[in-house]
């Protein structure tokens, strides 16, 4: 497995102008010259990454969305191969946004299978709307990761991120609950469980992180305790002050 701490930036549909990506681009660019362990990743509009791209080599760059196919009449949609040409490496897949815009597991699974064939990490997420108290969370779950990583091989898994993402503790979400380091710690040992049911003992897993009103207040705790290899930040990856304390508290982390 690759065994590096990773910090994720989802931008979603922000900022409102290309001035104003660089500008923040810029800033958390100029904030982690001395990071050296932690992998970084802003993923960012689609529109903005090749201007973005020139700013750092230090940060990768992630799109948001990418479609299973390399090209054909699916107006709308980019293909994991125009992505990577354009420098993206990274490809978050499955959010939340994305799921209640009526996304599926099969649909899901096609992106998952048409980035991995073009080079690009899918950010896989994960994660139940509700915690009903029967516990049905956990499947909710294991079906999301079965149904999106059908036809993944073994050897493709590996090159995953998953990232699990409890709707209810998204910070847009309304009335969101804060997570707790124990709940990302239970569920990424179940995560490892239904990889390895599904994909066999002797599997090399893939990196799991945590995703869901991450802050530079709460970032060491889920890092310490949450069982994870670095998370998935949404609103605190919109201050470039609070995403740089993030980064230099996971970096600290790994010394
Ligand atoms: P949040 O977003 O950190 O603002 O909760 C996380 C996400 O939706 O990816």
């Amino acid at each position: 497995m690759n065994n590096r701490k990773i910090i994720i930036g989802n931008w979603k549909m922000n900022p409102r102008s290309l001035k104003e990506a660089e500008k923040l681009f810029s800033e958390v660019a100029s904030g982690v010259t001395s990071i050296k362990k932690t992998d970084i990743v802003i993923c960012v509009p689609s529109p903005y990454i090749r201007d973005l791209k020139k700013l750092s080599k230090k940060i990768a760059l992630g799109a948001q969305n990418s479609f299973g196919s390399d090209k054909g009449p699916y107006t709308g949609e980019v293909s994991p191969f125009m992505l990577y040409e354009i420098g993206v490496r990274y490809v978050i897949l499955g959010h939340s946004d994305r799921r209640d815009l009526g996304e599926g597991n099969d649909l899901i699974n096609k992106k998952v299978r048409g980035a991995l064939s073009e080079g690009l990490i899918p950010i896989l997420c994960v994660g139940e709307n509700t915690r009903e108290e029967n516990h049905e969370y956990f499947n909710v779950v294991k079906n999301q990761l079965e149904e999106c990583l059908n036809g993944v091989s073994k050897n493709s898994l590996q090159k995953v991120i998953i990232a699990y993402e409890p709707v209810w503790a998204i910070s847009t979400t309304v009335n969101h609950k804060d997570a707790h380091p124990t709940d990302s710690e239970e569920m990424s040992i179940f995560i490892k469980k239904v990889l390895t049911d599904k994909f066999g003992i002797k599997v090399v897993l893939p990196r799991i992180i945590y995703g869901g009103s991450v802050n530079e207040k709460d970032a060491l705790e889920f890092l310490k305790y949450g069982g994870v290899d670095g998370l998935l930040s949404g609103r605190a990856s919109l201050t470039a002050k609070k995403f740089i304390q993030i980064i230099k508290i996971c970096e600290a982390l790994n010394k």
